[in-house]
């Protein structure tokens, strides 16, 4: 890609702020109407700053990934007047997550886990002091040598996670305000050898420049995780601004079984691609009903601050 460099130091006292933006979908299905108008929240937060924005396909898990969804997405995001100065597919950089995760196996920073889902799942449902709902309560973390060793040698596989050390890390939200979370020992690497989520977010982040990111709120609680990986690695932490989801009828977040949510379904109810531009600007309070503007317009009338902070009920 382009644009797929270090982050670019901002020049002391430069007037205008540089703010590179991105969007990091996963390549697994069709993005539906709370990935686009994310999408376009996160476009808009960039380009109105005038900053460069980036697109990343979080595309490490053979498994979900469909080599189809490249181009659905990319495609669908161009349809609705969306532009991009770079691209990166994750899959082409394992090296980097290999480097960085020795790197913190040198610093003694990680830990082997034989922990099954369902123990980990019973082991986050028991109550662990002020660790958050679903965290890791570190049941693999004070194993001895040898016990690890036994488990090896019983076959059992394991995922490798980061030594928090009970950390707790606070930000402020551009939209959620200000937030703060325990931080439990993630999963670094998944037993599958696949690098997780969290880390390779992280490494991404700092490797595409990004200095802001807009996503759906579902993230938020991962958030404190991924600041203390970025300030354990010595990255600049990027600013984040979470964007409440698009839920169903039934409260629930969209998905297919709500019925026409991809750009295609619209389209094929009759609806042009501009008509759903509308309709999701309309829901971030920047159109009025039935009215289309296209996403340059957009730029101009948008107001972080103006945003909704409560979930669009499509
Ligand atoms: N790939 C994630 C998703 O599709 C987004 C990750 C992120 O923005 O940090 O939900």
């Amino acid at each position: 890609m382009a644009r797929c460099c270090l982050r670019k130091q901002r020049r002391a006292g430069s007037v205008a702020a540089e703010m590179r933006g991105r969007f990091a979908p996963s390549p697994t299905g069709h993005l539906h109407l709370g990935n686009l108008r994310t999408a376009l929240v996160a476009w808009l937060f960039a380009r109105s700053a005038g900053s460069e924005f980036v697109l990343r396909f979080e595309d490490l898990d053979p498994v979900v990934v469909r080599p189809e969804f490249y181009d659905s997405q990319r495609r669908d995001l161009e349809r609705l007047g969306l532009d991009w100065d770079g691209e990166l597919r994750q899959h082409e950089h394992r090296e980097r997550y290999d480097a960085v995760l020795d790197d913190l196996e040198q610093r003694g920073l990680t830990y082997p886990c034989f922990c099954s889902r369902r123990e980990i799942r019973e082991a986050a449902a028991a109550p662990h002091g002020d660790l958050p709902e679903g965290a890791y309560p570190g049941t693999c973390r004070g194993l001895t040598q040898a016990q690890r060793a036994a488990r090896v040698a019983d076959g059992a596989p394991s995922s490798i996670r980061l030594r928090a050390g009970d950390a707790v890390c606070r930000f402020v939200d551009g939209l959620a305000g200000p937030s703060e979370g325990r931080v439990d020992d993630l999963i670094l690497a998944r037993a599958d050898g696949v690098a997780a989520y969290n880390l390779v977010v992280v490494v991404d982040d700092a490797f595409q420049g990004v200095e802001q990111v807009v996503r759906g709120d579902d993230l938020l609680s991962s958030t404190p995780r991924q600041l203390h990986l970025a300030d354990t690695l010595g990255y600049p932490r990027p600013a984040h601004a979470h964007v409440p989801l698009v839920l169903g009828p039934d409260r629930r977040r969209l998905a297919k079984r709500h019925g026409a949510v991809t750009l295609d379904d619209r389209v094929a109810l009759g609806e042009s691609p501009r008509a759903v531009l509308g309709l999701l600007a309309a829901s971030l309070g920047l159109a009025g009903q039935g009215e289309q503007p296209a996403a340059a317009e957009l730029v101009a009338r948008f107001a972080p601050s103006a945003l909704p902070r409560e979930p669009w009920v499509f």
